[in-house]
């Protein structure tokens, strides 16, 4: 409903309207007064004031301010068609003149006027609203902004943000009639150090308006950095076109920058540092590592020598030992013995494989290989261990799997497998040998139903001297047959993985190796 405070003195008028209203049936509803000391009583807020011009107390003139002022609008229906009078309505406010004509033909009129004055308040009350959100954001956000009209030469709006950042002090300085973009100009230009001078922020006379767009950071005195962000405005307020500069002061970040780099310069040059010293460390450790493997295979040569006639003869002179006691040390010294030579046999091996000269030989001594022969010759040599443990040994490796091998390789690499797998067996435990080929490599598997590995094991069993718990205590055990084993095959170019379903579930080594020539 519209609420209408119409302020009348002449009843037929009041009636004449009150008729119109049913009669049209408009949503109005209306509050009379008769007087103006009557309608300056009423206190309730009006959509709209309707009122004579002349009232028994007054003229409307007298108390129009007060109607308005809180921007309810007035229509003044009058039968006095003086152009001063109306013009004097206006003037103070009032929104329209009407005059009562005797035909009442102004009643019909009212209702449209009525809408469209209430129309055009509320659109007002809008644009008022957000002109002032726009306003308030302007005047608080961090970037300065300005907004001008480059061939007029006019300024139209700044901010205080935007005088901040230019450091203009005294806005009052530049405002007033005498305030054009080119005194903006030339104290911007002023304030920027010369060599960026060119920086084009504005456009100038020359430039083709419909496409400038300028976005840039410009080098101001006294160490700061400024960034700006030119555009046309889409809306223009006037006929000639119109640029908005948005501006926010980066010195803070280009600073930041500038830390940034030289940070990121001096850990380059730490990098460097650090790479020259890793590189002398590696040599350092290179030579050392080299020390300890010519060390090794001296060690391992000299252990070899004297052992070789020792181990000859001490089965000979158990043999031939009638005293079962002296019969029993003989056995141990053998033993022993045996240990030593098996532990410098394979660091000889380990060594021999870091230092190259495994290479030479993989080069020199390979021919074609026949693998289930090389199984059946390291098999036969388990022999009297395999029956001794009741072992069962099924190899299931056709004839003639050919591979171009250094001989010896292979052989070291199916003895230790073979060899684990005897070791690792329960009594009547059973050994599958397994090979084939295909058109490029060879594959073979020894698996056994022996001990079985844990996931920890099977990860770590390749390590140098890395023995499972259950060998810790085994003499013969040394830890270094499946280092020497992995070290052939990828020496060799190729691979092996082992595999077991857990302790107690036997294990199962398969090795990949390429045909070779
Ligand atoms: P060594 O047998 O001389 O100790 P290896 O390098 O050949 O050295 O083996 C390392 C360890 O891996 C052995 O101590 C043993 O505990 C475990 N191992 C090797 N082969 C098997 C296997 N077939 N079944 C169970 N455990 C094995």
């Amino acid at each position: 409903m519209i609420r209408i405070h119409y302020i009348e003195d002449n009843p037929v008028d009041q009636h004449a309207f009150i008729r119109e209203v049913e009669k049209k049936s408009l949503p109005y509803l209306i509050d009379f007064s008769s007087s103006l000391s009557d309608a300056q009583k009423k206190d309730t807020v009006y959509d709209l004031i309707l009122c004579d011009y002349f009232l028994p107390d007054g003229t409307i003139l007298d108390i129009i301010s007060d109607l308005i002022k809180d921007e309810t609008p007035v229509i003044v229906v009058t039968g006095q068609a003086d152009i001063t009078n109306a013009i004097s309505a206006l003037k103070l406010g009032a929104k329209d003149y009407l005059i009562k004509d005797l035909d009442r033909q102004y009643l019909s009129i009212l209702p449209t006027q009525i809408e469209i004055l209430l129309k055009n308040r509320q659109i007002e009350v809008e644009r008022r609203w957000m002109s002032t959100l726009l306003y308030s954001f302007a005047e608080t956000t961090p970037f300065g902004i300005y907004l001008y009209e480059p061939e007029t030469d006019r300024v139209i709006y700044w901010n205080a943000a935007f005088l901040t950042i230019w450091e203009i002090p005294d806005a009052t300085r530049f405002s007033g009639d005498h305030l054009t973009h080119s005194t903006i100009c030339h104290h911007i230009s002023d304030r920027i150090e010369s060599r960026f001078a060119e920086v084009p922020i504005f456009p100038t006379k020359k430039t083709n308006y419909s496409r400038y767009q300028a976005d840039g950071e410009a080098r101001v005195r006294e160490n700061k950095t400024i960034r700006f962000l030119t555009s046309r405005v889409q809306y223009e307020p006037g006929p000639s076109p119109c640029f908005v500069s948005v501006f926010e002061d980066t010195s803070e970040l280009s600073r930041a920058r500038e830390s940034l780099y030289q940070y990121s310069l001096e850990l380059e040059s730490i990098t460097a540092t650090l790479d020259q010293r890793v590189q002398e460390r590696n040599l350092q450790i290179d030579l050392l590592m080299r020390k300890t493997n010519e060390m090794i295979v001296n060690i391992g040569h000299d252990l070899r020598t004297p052992l070789t006639p020792l181990i000859a003869l001490l089965p000979f002179l158990r043999d031939h030992e009638s005293d079962p006691e002296k019969q029993r040390l003989l056995s141990v010294l053998c033993d022993g013995a045996t240990k030593i030579r098996s532990l410098a046999d394979a660091a000889l091996h380990v060594g021999c494989l870091e230092d190259g000269s495994y290479q030479d030989e993989e080069n020199r001594d390979s021919c074609l290989c026949d693998l289930r022969e090389a199984m059946i010759s390291i098999i036969t040599g388990y022999l009297p261990a395999i029956e001794k443990r009741e072992l069962q040994v099924s190899n299931k490796t056709p004839e003639d799997i050919k591979i171009f091998i250094n001989p010896t390789h292979l052989r070291l690499i199916l003895d230790n497998l073979i060899h684990n797998a005897i070791q690792y067996s329960h009594r009547g435990g059973l050994i599958v040998l397994h090979g084939g080929n295909d058109s490029d490599s060879i594959w073979f598997c020894v698996s056994d139903s022996g001990i079985g590995l844990t996931p920890e094991d099977t990860s770590r069993i390749f390590d140098e001297f890395y023995k499972v718990d259950s060998a810790r205590n085994n003499l013969q055990a040394h830890g270094l047959g499946l280092t020497v084993v992995k070290k052939l095959v990828i020496l060799n170019s190729g691979h092996i993985t082992v595999k077991s379903a857990g302790l107690g579930k036997g294990s199962r080594f398969s090795v990949s190796l390429p045909l070779g020539r």
